[in-house]
């Protein structure tokens, strides 16, 4: 489907449908290296949000979904993701304000989103947060663009790319030494486990992904 408000709109719905059928998971990789609470907070915020859309008048671009669901997270979900993931949002709403996203907009997009994490938790790639995930995906993002010319289906094989590449950023901070975040005060002890907050990103750019393919 075109990437425009409706897109936006099943893409939230859907990344709250898939952190409510993960939340276990995420909230046993939050055990493993940080207090327990990844799952949980992340889907009470995501309900939030699906909530807020369902109240909401006709939304006229993505960007205006992508702000809705941005200030709803960083109300409700609170702790180090609700911020981070908010701002990801919010950053991502800016660059998302044409009725419909075309290719380099859509990579704009990720791409802000990435950098509204690291602006915002100041981590970089390798200290085995969500903003790994986010790098990799803005970086694949990029490089999708200029492989997939200007064809219908572009915009959904940036996404497509953006997700596989979330996905393995989240896989690849498992050996990694938290540097940032609750998960750092165990230095050595949280190597051996995946992030949550990359593993939760890789599921809602799955999502986006998913959404944009149907
Ligand atoms: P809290 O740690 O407050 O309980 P959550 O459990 O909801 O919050 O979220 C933890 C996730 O937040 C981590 O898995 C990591 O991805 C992310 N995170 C924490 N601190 C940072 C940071 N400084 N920069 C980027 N991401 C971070
Ligand atoms: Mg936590
Ligand atoms: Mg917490």
């Amino acid at each position: 489907m075109p990437l425009d408000a409706s897109w936006a709109e099943s893409w939230i719905r859907l990344s709250a449908q898939s952190v409510a059928e993960h939340r276990e998971e995420l909230t046993a990789l939050d055990t493993a290296i940080g207090d327990g609470d990844h799952g949980s907070n992340l889907d009470r915020g995501m309900c939030a949000a699906v909530a807020a859309l369902d109240d909401a008048d006709e939304l006229p671009t993505p960007g205006a979904v992508l702000k809705l669901t941005a200030t709803t997270l960083i109300s409700t979900v609170g702790g180090a993701a609700g911020p981070l993931i908010g701002t990801a949002f919010l950053r991502a709403a800016r660059e998302a304000d044409a009725p419909v996203l075309d290719a380099p907009g859509t990579a704009r997009m990720v791409a802000a989103a990435s950098e509204g994490v690291h602006a915002r938790g100041h981590a970089e790639t390798g200290d085995k947060t969500m903003a790994d995930a986010w790098a990799a995906a803005a970086r694949a993002a990029q490089a999708a663009v200029t492989r997939v010319g200007q064809s219908e289906d572009a915009p959904a094989v940036v996404l497509e790319a953006a997700a596989l590449a979330a996905a393995e950023g989240a896989r690849a901070t498992e050996p990694m030494k938290a540097r940032r975040g609750r998960a750092s005060y165990l230095g050595e002890r949280s190597c051996g486990y995946r992030d949550p907050g990359a593993v939760s990103t890789a599921l809602i750019l799955e999502a986006a992904a998913q959404t944009a393919r149907q």
